[in-house]
């Protein structure tokens, strides 16, 4: 059985006294109380036997009585037998006070009969008693003119407080169980309200127990503590995780940045961001544990606040190694191909060069033009792979010294001047101070004459492409800000991506494989900056570089 108790589970009768119905229960006493009646009359004035009032009073009972016992079985449905039973009891005392040697104080009988029909029969109970009372003080009343002394006392204030009392107690009666009802409605409400709120929230529980345990990422319950209270199958069914608690494979475990793999400091780590309640989507990190593979996992957490207090948090965690594992292959494919291309690029390259150093006819020497410039996009190409391999693996060399950063942005203007030029691009770097930087020249280099080459490819003909250098508080600042059509915000979100190329870029003749802004901020990362890309279409676009000041 569940354990919502119904009310009506509650209310089933047990016992003896439970089985009998309450009119057949009220009956019996009503017969008690007559029959003590009966037998101190027939003790005191045996002669009330020689009239026909008693025999009719207890012919009546006996009737009621009969009556109540149907009630038990045949008559269990009949709604008018509990207000019948208690009127024939009124009835009853009624001709019992027919006989004049019946002393009038047995009126007062009447009043077990009165509450019970008030409560019964409510209003109806209430007139039946109005009635039965009137026609008792109309009897007594008649009574006056033959009686005498006290008797004739007692006959002229019973005809008016017999009436009374009787109805006093039958409305009395009839108020208290409507109060009583009243009460038992608003009870059961209430009692209905709250299995029903019982039962949404077993059905709730259940729906999120079965979408706990079905999803196919791995869930985790944490306590405020940091604590694993919970996890689901999925998560506890991993190959890496099997036969051993969250707690277990997560004490001792170090979490790797994706990118860099470099270690993330403790306070830092994503179980312990997701037990203080951060909220966080999609953090991606490698888990490494001792004398174990890599994993690489995605981790979301929310709080988990009830009724504003804190008890937990809830986090996702989708293993992504294979996923990574594809894209390490793919970039050690990248990285032989590109190394076998190298050299056969560069023989090509020299061979080139002498052969446009001789003496060949203009049209040979165009098409060797034409050569020599798709190999130097080429040997650009393959140089940014190699790259992109060598960071990937974590094998970026730096050699920073003292470097201004001012310097390093004219050398890089005047590297592209030629290039601006000739698209009829206005490439300008505005006056400014000095900025000394720790870094590695050739690096820094490579990211401004990137930048500002995107600046000057992507903007319009006739465009502008400006260089700010500027100093503000502990960093270096370099903005490279363009005029052109510039692009969506969810595709200026994406530029650092490796091998993207916003849509525009990919539908016109703007050579690209969409490395470039990756390797700027690698190497802006390593020299410990930071980089941002804004752009707004039809105003242009802002490449915005952050380097700590030496
Ligand atoms: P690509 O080799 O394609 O230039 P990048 O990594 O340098 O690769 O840039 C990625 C993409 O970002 C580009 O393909 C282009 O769509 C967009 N982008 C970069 N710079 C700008 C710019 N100044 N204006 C508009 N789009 C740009």
């Amino acid at each position: 059985m569940s354990t919502i108790e119904t009310a009506e589970a509650r209310e089933r009768p047990h016992g003896i006294a439970a089985a009998l119905t309450e009119t057949l229960r009220g009956q019996l006493l009503s017969v008690g109380v007559l029959a003590l009646v009966l037998i101190v009359l027939t003790v005191v004035a045996p002669g009330v036997w020689d009239g026909p009032w008693l025999w009719a009073a207890v012919a009546v009972v006996v009737v009621a009585t009969g009556l109540a016992a149907l009630g038990q079985g045949p008559l269990y449905d009949a709604n008018w037998l509990p207000v019948l039973v208690p009127a024939l009891d009124l009835l009853t005392i009624m001709l019992l006070l027919g006989d004049p040697a019946v002393p009038r104080i047995v009126a007062m009988l009447a009043v077990v009969p009165a509450f019970w029909l008030g409560f019964v029969g409510r209003r109806r109970g209430v007139w039946i008693v109005a009635l039965g009372g009137v026609a008792m003080g109309v009897a007594m009343a008649l009574r006056i003119a033959d009686s005498a002394g006290t008797t004739r006392t007692a006959n002229a204030v019973g005809a008016v407080l017999v009436p009374l009392a009787l109805v006093a107690a039958a409305l009395f009666a009839d108020s208290y169980t409507g109060r009583i009802e009243q009460q038992q409605r608003a009870l059961l409400e209430r009692e209905r309200e709250q299995t029903a709120m019982a039962r949404q929230l077993a059905a709730d529980g259940a729906l999120l127990d079965t979408v706990f345990e079905t999803a196919r990422v791995g869930l985790l319950l944490l306590d405020p503590d940091g604590q694993v209270q919970r996890m689901n199958g999925t998560l506890a069914g991993h190959p890496a995780l099997a036969n051993a608690s969250a707690d277990a494979v997560l004490s001792g475990a170090q979490f790797l940045e994706l990118e860099s793999r470099q270690v993330i400091p403790k306070l830092e780590g994503p179980f312990v961001r997701a037990a203080r309640g951060e909220s966080f989507d999609n953090l991606a990190f490698w888990v490494e544990r001792p004398g174990e593979d890599l994993i690489a996992v995605t981790m979301s957490s929310r709080p988990l606040i009830v009724e504003g207090e804190f008890r937990g948090s809830i986090a996702s965690i989708d293993d992504i190694t294979r996923y990574m594992r594809m894209l390490e292959d793919r970039d050690d494919f990248v990285a032989l191909v590109s190394h076998e291309l190298r050299t056969p690029l560069t023989s090509i390259s020299g061979y080139l060069e002498l052969a446009l150093d001789e003496e060949v006819p203009a049209d040979v020497r165009s098409w060797l033009e034409i050569v020599r410039r798709n190999t130097d996009r080429l040997r650009a190409l393959v140089e940014d792979l190699l790259i992109v391999g060598e960071m990937s693996r974590g094998e970026l060399h730096l050699h920073p010294h003292d470097v201004d950063v001012r310097q390093v942005a004219e050398q890089a203007v005047a590297t592209l001047e030629h290039r601006a030029r000739r698209r009829g691009v206005a490439l300008r770097l505005a006056d400014g101070p000095a900025a000394p930087v720790q870094a590695d020249e050739r690096r820094l280099a490579q990211v401004l004459e990137n930048l500002i080459s995107n600046g000057i490819k992507y903007t319009r003909d006739d465009g502008s492409v400006d260089v700010v250098v500027e100093v503000d508080g502990p960093d270096a600042i370099v903005r490279v800000v363009d005029d052109g059509p510039g692009i969506e915000a969810a595709e200026a979100d994406r530029v650092f991506e490796r091998f993207y190329r916003a849509s525009s870029a990919r539908a016109s003749a703007v050579p690209g494989a969409g490395l470039g802004l990756w390797i700027c901020r690698s190497i802006v990362h390593a020299h410990g900056g930071s980089i941002a890309f804004e752009s707004e279409p039809g105003t242009g676009s802002a490449a915005t570089v952050r380097l700590p000041l030496s």
